[in-house]
């Protein structure tokens, strides 16, 4: 179903060894250290908070699995006049004069899209996975319920309602269901929840997993959208450690006349590198599907809506829906990443990311970890280190002091909430991309397995284990982060690229 897109030729002067995407050659150095010789001219400060970024980079142990490193060809890609440009429109129909060459940029990014994920239509103006995700909510209130207002009304457009139809349309647009998977089992806070205005847009209900196993319990699911008749069923996540069966999702969805939206913004490289395929693969399942591009697709930082033709008119309503002008310059980097993405590599990646994350948590079990759902199967590992006697917030923290940086996460029905929680979500995309094997991963769990039962819980006068404060031996920390550096040695960050 996807249109033709030319081959992307690979150059020739690009090898296929494990940290391609990050080793840069000589001109990658000139091109880096001229533009902060530019930027240091007008503003020092920033050029040095620029260069003192890539050094952090290179020496932290980067574990954050929403969390990766853009080439040097997307980075450059950013920094340019294409940044200028006012493009409100799309491709070929823009209301503002001078659009060739984002058309251009535009038109490649949804090209190598469409292709890379076999999709009808791709949208590549979201600035975040947040605006897609709006996008996606709005195009499918707009196919679903303002469309057919419309046709009852006999209007072709909305500024054609009365006062009285147009206010009916609003109470309807505001009356509509959301199913999405629950924050506490790894769902995404614009999947419905109040604190997001998606949570205010919409009447939510959530599903999530057996506590027996962790995984999805889609009967129960199927039992709440038969019950609840949502508009809209979303799947997709940011801490579920396991495969999604889109397939079923798609039934279920069908069953009580519900679209599909599969927010893939975590693992979309890995449907990129064809790992998540068949029945896990979203894009031949889901009538709408959103992501970013910066997490495991490792893109620049910003959102891409991709659906099926008869979403395609409504998507492309972003802006003015919930959008203004699109960035162009990111644009330009999309294309240049998802032509990285199309690259035999990128599948080579892909695997790469999931080959990790399963050693990693083999080496957490073996060392006596609690891992939610018991492993994974994808990019990352949910650990419970209440085993440890550790909050999330602790263990996240006694990490970091030892140069391990995770984040912490609530794990299902989790006693210390969502600001302590029990959890600490440990992702493989970056140190993949940084060339990090299966062997590298097990020393990365005896490290931070070693930093977990070193740590203890304060206690405070009253006898009670503190949830933030905590006790970790320095000459520990130090220990481990000198291991972590030394680990890192062998793999080094954009090795051409020398600014000091
Ligand atoms: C990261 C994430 C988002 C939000 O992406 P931003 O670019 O930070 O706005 C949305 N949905 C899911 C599932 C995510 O993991």
């Amino acid at each position: 179903m996807a249109s033709p897109v030319p081959p992307v030729s690979s150059s020739p002067s690009t090898s296929p060894s494990a940290s391609a995407a990050v080793s840069s050659n000589a001109t990658a150095d000139t091109a880096f250290r001229s533009a902060l010789d530019v930027v240091r001219a007008v503003e020092p400060r920033v050029a040095d908070a620029i260069g003192a970024e890539i050094e952090d980079q290179r020496a932290s142990l980067k574990l954050i699995a929403s969390e990766n490193y853009a080439s040097p060809a997307v980075l450059l890609a950013m920094g340019n006049w294409l940044s200028d440009k006012y493009a409100e429109g799309t491709v070929g129909r823009r209301f503002y004069a001078g659009c060739r060459n984002v058309d251009t940029v535009e038109s490649l990014a949804a090209e190598h899209a469409r292709a890379l994920f076999g999709a009808q239509h791709a949208y590549v103006q979201p600035h975040s996975g947040i605006d897609a995700n709006l996008v996606a909510f709005w195009a499918v209130l707009s196919q679903r319920v303002e469309s057919p207002a419309l046709r009852r009304a006999e209007a072709r457009h909305v500024n054609d309602l009365s006062e009285q139809e147009w206010a009916e349309l609003r109470a309807e647009l505001g009356n509509q269901r959301m199913l999405g998977m629950s924050l506490d089992t790894g769902g995404h806070l614009t999947h419905g929840f109040r604190p997001n205005i998606s949570g205010k847009m919409f009447e939510q209900r959530s599903y999530g997993t057996d506590p027996a196993t962790g995984l999805i319990d889609y009967d129960a699911l199927r039992a709440t959208a038969r019950e609840f008749r949502p508009l809209i069923l979303v799947a997709g996540y940011s801490a579920y450690p396991r495969l999604v069966n889109f397939r079923l999702m798609r039934e279920i969805a069908d069953e009580v006349g519900a679209t599909l939206m599969v927010d893939m913004a975590h693992f979309a490289g890995l449907v990129a590198g064809k790992v998540l395929t068949g029945d896990f693969d979203p894009v031949p399942h889901a009538q709408i599907v959103t992501t970013t591009t910066h997490k495991s697709l490792r893109g620049p930082r910003g959102g891409m809506v991709l659906c099926d033709d008869a979403l395609a008119e409504h998507v492309d309503r972003g802006c003015p829906m919930v959008l203004g002008g699109p960035l162009p310059h990111v644009m330009a980097a999309k294309a240049v990443a998802f032509a990285e993405a199309r690259r035999p590599e990128f599948q080579d990646y892909a695997r790469r990311v999931v080959d990790n994350a399963q050693a990693l948590a083999e080496g957490l079990l073996r060392r006596g970890a609690t891992l939610v759902t018991g492993g994974t199967d994808n990019h990352l590992v949910l650990a419970d280190v209440s085993g440890y006697g550790l909050t999330g917030r602790q263990a996240e923290a006694a990490l970091l002091d030892s140069g391990i940086v995770t984040n912490r996460n609530a794990v299902p029905q989790d006693p210390n909430g969502a600001w302590y929680t029990s959890g600490v979500r440990i992702g493989t995309p970056a140190l993949t991309t940084r060339g990090l094997g299966t062997a590298e991963m097990d020393e990365v769990a005896e490290l931070i397995d070693t930093v977990l039962r070193g740590t203890t819980a304060r206690v405070s006068g009253g006898g009670e284990p503190s949830k933030a404060q905590y006790e970790l031996d320095p000459a520990l920390c130090e220990a481990i982060a000198r291991r972590g550096a030394d680990l890192l040695a062998g793999f080094p960050l954009y090795p051409g690229i020398h600014l000091g």
